[in-house]
């Protein structure tokens, strides 16, 4: 076991210590004991979701049994502990950078025992040293080791297409959260082009004065639930550096370098007071002038706005990187009944699926008693063949940016090139089959149908040379990443 999963504790700002508890939920009191923030390779013995159920916005606690120095065992809230290592056997996949464990949304490998105790002192070096101006030459890049399970990505790939459900051609939406449209914000007009009726060559209409808008300093936004913890290079073969980057903190970007030439995944070297950390590309969004740093600044905003946070990024062959969990999409965190809003140039409704099998009060296959993963929901219709509710949205090439546009284009697909997109796990959906979406538009709301843990969108961009719809597996998966489309 090379990488063995290992808590550190990050705790909360305010307070120097954690409460360490001896059951999984806060009434287990008075606390065994206290342990400082700070402390790190704490080998992880157990994992289990709240007794009492207590979440924050409809996602589960999870409590972490830890092997502590002074020889006790005692639980820890996964919203106070940044893992990291190993973590198949409690259906975190292999966590490779350092993530606030309430980020992460488990997916059960079923019928694997709990692991034996990890030793100490083969786990990464502990945070705290200071940032050295120049980083120590790294440890040899080990590689993770492959899983010895096969992951189960929180969305598999059906093994047979979805196809039209026999049932309902009208949408009835059957869950929850009616949609008010009431609560959409109001949706900028889609920028039609002045066409003139008449063609005028005088007086050509002036060109789109592109606004001297003021050069401003590209910067890192944080978009992950809590603290994201920061290395010490562009890669996770470096030592954290202890110094966490808060939610919705905004950090100069002084620098984007791809973590090797095989790595999809950019890092980002941002300034925090003064100190120059790195943080890994999917647990950011960025803003201001990103041209010189090679990031597109005419993507699509992401589709829910601000309370949102990042779980897990795309990780696919022919860039699959081992030492991630395998899925095709994003996964954006959200409350149950956050909306969900279309692009900026509008886009058209090609599919819609209600899943017959997710009820307002148990939405989830994991509700049902199903494992997540259990392959015989990637089968069954009336789950959505695992997406649960989803709406499937075309944006034909004049909708996408340029940037997008070009990409694809330089992909092979042409000039007709046309993205795909499936929002997925949905509680409510406010559209229909076939309906041409204003710029913008909202198309539902956040929910947890399906093989889903908590609350997320799953966002899953494909393409194809043609407009054509003509089923979700007959559009490319895999040949691009989302970020190709979408800003975080
Ligand atoms: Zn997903």
């Amino acid at each position: 076991m090379s990488n063995p999963f290992v808590a550190y504790v990050s705790g909360i700002p305010s307070r120097p210590t954690v409460n360490v508890r001896s059951g999984p939920n806060t009434s287990y009191d008075p606390p065994l004991f206290e342990i400082p923030v700070g402390t790190s390779n704490l080998p992880i013995v157990d994992v289990r979701a709240d007794d009492k159920g207590a979440n924050l916005q409809g996602k589960t606690y999870q409590w972490f049994r830890l092997q502590f120095p002074n020889g006790q065992q005692g639980w820890i809230r996964d919203d106070l502990l940044t893992v990291s290592g190993n973590g198949t056997a409690f259906g975190y996949g292999v966590v490779t950078t350092g993530t606030v464990a309430f980020n992460l949304i488990r997916s059960f490998v079923p019928n694997i025992p709990a692991q034996p105790i990890m030793p100490v002192g083969v786990v990464p070096s502990a945070p705290a040293a200071p940032v050295p101006s120049v980083p120590a030459a790294p440890p040899a890049p080990t590689i993770p080791a492959a899983p010895t399970q096969p992951m189960a990505p929180v969305v598999v790939t059906p093994v047979t297409p979805p196809t039209q459900p026999a049932a309902p051609t009208v949408v009835v939406v059957p869950v929850v959260i009616p949609v008010t449209t009431a609560a959409v914000p109001v949706a900028p007009p889609a920028p039609v082009a002045p066409a003139p009726a008449v063609p005028q060559p005088v007086a050509p209409p002036p060109v789109a004065p592109t606004p001297a808008l003021p050069a401003t300093a590209p910067m890192a936004v944080i978009k992950t639930m809590g603290a994201a913890p920061t290395r010490l290079g562009p890669s996770t073969t470096f030592a954290r550096t202890g110094i966490l980057l808060n939610r919705h903190g905004r950090y100069s970007i002084l620098e984007v370098q791809r973590e090797n030439a095989n790595q999809r995944y950019r890092w980002f070297r941002v300034s925090s007071n003064g100190q120059a950390v790195w943080i890994r590309e999917d647990l950011v969004s960025y803003e201001g002038d990103t041209s010189a740093l090679g990031l597109p600044a005419d993507l699509y905003p992401a589709p829910m706005i601000e309370k949102y946070w990042w779980v897990r990024g795309y990780n696919m062959a022919p860039n699959l990187d081992t030492g991630l969990v395998q899925h095709d999409g994003w996964d954006l965190g959200a409350a149950a009944g956050e909306p969900m809003y279309c692009g900026p140039n509008g886009g058209t409704v090609v599919k819609i699926n209600i899943c017959t099998k997710c009820t307002a009060e148990k939405p989830s296959t994991l509700m049902n008693g199903y494992s997540i993963g259990d392959p015989a929901i990637f089968n069954d219709p009336a789950w959505g063949f695992g997406y649960g509710n989803y709406v499937i949205v075309r944006y034909t090439s004049e909708q996408l940016p340029v940037s997008t546009r070009q990409l694809l284009i330089s992909r092979g697909f042409g000039d007709t090139a046309t993205m795909f997109v499936m929002y997925a796990h949905m509680a409510a959906m406010a559209v229909r089959e076939g309906q041409v979406l204003t710029s913008g538009q909202q198309i539902g709301t956040c929910g947890n149908t399906g093989n889903s843990e908590a609350a997320h969108l799953h966002l899953e961009v494909r393409a194809s040379k043609s407009a054509q719809f003509t089923g979700w597996f007959n559009v490319r998966s895999g040949v691009m990443d989302a970020v190709a489309l979408f800003k975080r």
